[in-house]
């Protein structure tokens, strides 16, 4: 090793390199190659995925127009460009959080975010889209918990993990939203008896736009950009997010974040614990 060589490029300006360094430079590059090209990649499927509702909505549009004679007609078109629309939104919407995620890193002041008050909004969320499914969701585990985060990026996580719950799941079933504390860390686990997930896909659920066989899911919605939404946040909070699942029985993820020590609201709870 070197002592006192201030930086690799400086170093590579005054003296001959050595192989070490030459592969930690190789590897620098490598590196930013890597990213630039997740970059790339990303700009693409992004302006790919905005051009499918687009073009649909443009589509019923013109059948639409064509089929002015026939209200029917006219009231399925209007129906399926709702829907197309709303994909749109959704869309657009995820883009946006993935985007801001990225600009976000790391966590510009963070603060205690009550776990019961997230959970209740991606429940509430959820609950509205479970609608004709009959899917009940239970929330348990530890209440009072808090977390040390951004409430926006914890709400959009956990609402990401329960929507997928409720979507991937047949009716009649029940999702289960649950907290406790381990270690300093607290985790919130959405455990669900739906589709599952194929062990060999596993590992690429969390890949920007990546859906496991879309054919296989009946309702046309879904981006594939949930569960990168939910890494992303789990990373800026140092945390992380865990999968478990069995095809046709049922899938939990479990979110760790970090727990949040302030004095204030815990001292209560506490006394009420012993
Ligand atoms: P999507 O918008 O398609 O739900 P996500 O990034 O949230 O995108 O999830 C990626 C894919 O992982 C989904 O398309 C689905 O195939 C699979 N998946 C996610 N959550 C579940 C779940 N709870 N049960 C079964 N499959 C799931």
């Amino acid at each position: 090793s070197r002592p006192g060589v201030p930086s690799r490029h400086v170093t590579a300006r005054v003296a001959p390199l050595g192989s070490r360094l030459v592969l930690a430079l190789v590897e620098d590059r490598t590196r930013e190659r890597r990213v630039e090209a997740v970059r790339r990649d990303f700009v693409a499927n992004v302006s790919h995925e905005l051009k499918t509702p687009v073009g649909a909505i443009r589509l019923l549009a013109e059948a639409m127009h064509d089929a002015s004679e026939d209200p029917e007609a006219v009231k399925r078109f209007a129906d399926r460009m709702h829907i197309e629309s709303d994909r749109l939104a959704q869309l657009v919407q995820q883009i946006i959080e993935l985007s801001r995620l990225q600009a976000d890193d790391p966590l510009e002041t963070p603060a205690a975010v009550a776990l019961d008050d997230v959970i209740a909004v991606a429940v509430d969320t959820s609950a509205i889209d479970a609608g004709s499914k009959r899917i009940e969701i239970l929330t348990g585990g530890t209440p009072g918990l808090q977390v040390y985060g951004n409430e926006e990026q914890v709400t959009a996580a956990v609402s990401n993990l329960v929507a997928n719950a409720v979507s991937y799941s047949e009716s009649d079933s029940t999702v289960l939203v649950t907290t406790k504390v381990d270690e300093g860390s607290v985790e919130i686990s959405v455990v669900d008896q739906g589709i599952g997930i194929p062990s060999d896909e596993i590992d690429r659920i969390f890949e920007r736009f990546y859906r496991v066989d879309p054919a296989r899911h009946r309702s046309t919605g879904g981006t594939g950009l949930g569960l990168s939404i939910v890494k992303h946040v789990a990373a800026t909070h140092g945390g992380e997010v865990r999968v478990w699942s069995v095809e046709g029985q049922g899938s939990t993820f479990t979110l760790t974040l970090p727990q949040y020590f302030g004095a204030t609201p815990r001292e209560d709870t506490k006394q009420e614990d012993r």
